[in-house]
């Protein structure tokens, strides 16, 4: 039986062996392993690969939306407990950054359709001490941006982007990371953008912002032993940025594999049971404002097409079983009822998907799909 596995980072990374291993022996033979070249160039690349002014390197995503987060405060543009508003439906970091940083993360129901943040959900949870609005681009799909914008200018929020499903993500010829006044990005070594490690980043379109964020994760300081402020250690570290440099070259590459392997489910699955996720408009293969970090199909025997799907050799996750207004860490911190979230988190399902799938493996998937007893 063919063996399909959720994600093959092994495969994944084979494909730029040489040149990784060529990097790894440059960082180790220069003596140089924290805050060099590495780091600054792939700053660089990075943020004008996203269209942003400025990106800053951290040690994971979760630390990176915190870090935007502490850098506003620390500009005075937030004080302590202002209200945050977050999709309900997202991975739990984005709340636990909101938290970390001692402002009251506010949940908001998502688009039922895209599983992103409601523009309009969004307005209607605006209160006096709203201050930011952090949309999730779920999936790899792009949040709703320009609507979120019109909504966060309409009465002067900030917007933080939590980027690390989207890395790429392109609407109106703007990319994740671009839109907002700061967007976090993971660089999780099974995101679309991974390293061999953890990592993260801020892009940011503000120079002082950026240099905020860059002195909050280096011990506060902008000058060797000098201390402006009670930062923490978070960095990105020389072999991560090396690493990621290489695969950031052939990012766009990978996103049009997603797609194309996207497409190929979108075309070929039909079952009355297994709903597919929202493609937008246009040919999902083109449609740049989805870079498919998973493929999340909706069904309401969600376990038993995961039971059939595994005797098929198909091995699929649950992106997630339990939202985080569910979770024992937030206990009590919540009182909401949330139908529509509570709703994604019973039904939905994600499906194998990686650059370098074959095409006996992307048919193999569609093929028990649609087989799919009912
Ligand atoms: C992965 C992820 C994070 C956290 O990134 P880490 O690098 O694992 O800390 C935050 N938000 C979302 C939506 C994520 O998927």
């Amino acid at each position: 039986m063919m063996n399909v596995p959720f994600l093959d980072l092994k495969a994944i990374n084979a494909a730029y062996r040489t040149e990784l291993l060529d990097r790894l022996t440059r960082v180790v033979d220069s003596g140089w392993y924290i805050q060099g070249d590495e780091l600054a160039n792939f700053e660089k690349e990075f943020a004008a690969y996203c269209g942003a002014s400025h990106a800053v390197g951290a040690a994971n995503g979760l630390d990176a939306l915190w870090l935007a987060l502490e850098a506003w405060k620390y500009q005075g543009r937030l004080r302590p407990r202002d209200e945050v508003i977050v999709p309900a439906n997202t991975y739990i970091a984005t709340i636990l950054a909101v938290i970390r940083a001692g402002l009251t993360p506010v949940l908001v129901e998502p688009d039922p359709l895209t599983c992103n943040l409601d523009p309009e959900a969004a307005a209607r949870a605006i209160t006096p001490r709203t201050r930011v609005v952090l949309p999730v681009h779920l999936y790899g799909r792009m949040a709703d941006m320009p609507r979120i914008c019109t909504v966060a200018e309409a009465h002067r929020l900030l917007v933080l982007e939590d980027a690390a499903q989207a890395h790429g993500a392109c609407v109106d010829g703007r990319r994740a990371g671009a839109w907002g006044d700061a967007a976090a990005f993971s660089f999780y070594p099974g995101k679309n953008l991974g390293a061999l490690g953890d990592g993260g980043a801020v892009t940011t379109g503000d120079a002082d912002t950026a240099a905020v964020v860059r002195a909050l994760g280096n011990y506060g300081s902008h000058e060797k032993y000098v201390h402006e402020m009670e930062g923490v250690n978070s960095r990105l570290d020389e072999m991560q940025a090396a690493l990621l440099r290489v695969k950031l070259r052939r990012l766009d590459q990978s996103a049009m594999a997603r797609r194309r392997i996207a497409a190929a489910y979108l075309a070929g699955i039909r079952h009355p049971l297994i709903r597919l996720p929202d493609a937008g408009g246009g040919a999902p293969a083109d449609d740049v404002s989805h870079v498919w970090h998973l493929f999340v199909v909706r069904c309401q025997q969600r376990d038993a097409l995961r039971q059939w799907l595994g005797r098929q050799g198909i091995q699929t996750l649950i992106h997630y079983p339990t939202p985080p207004h569910r979770q024992r860490a937030l206990a009590g911190r919540f009182d909401v009822h949330l139908p529509i979230t509570d709703g994604i988190h019973g039904s939905v399902l994600s499906l194998p998907l990686w650059p370098g799938m074959s095409d006996e493996q992307i048919e193999h998937v569609i093929s028990a799909c649609n087989a799919f007893p009912s």
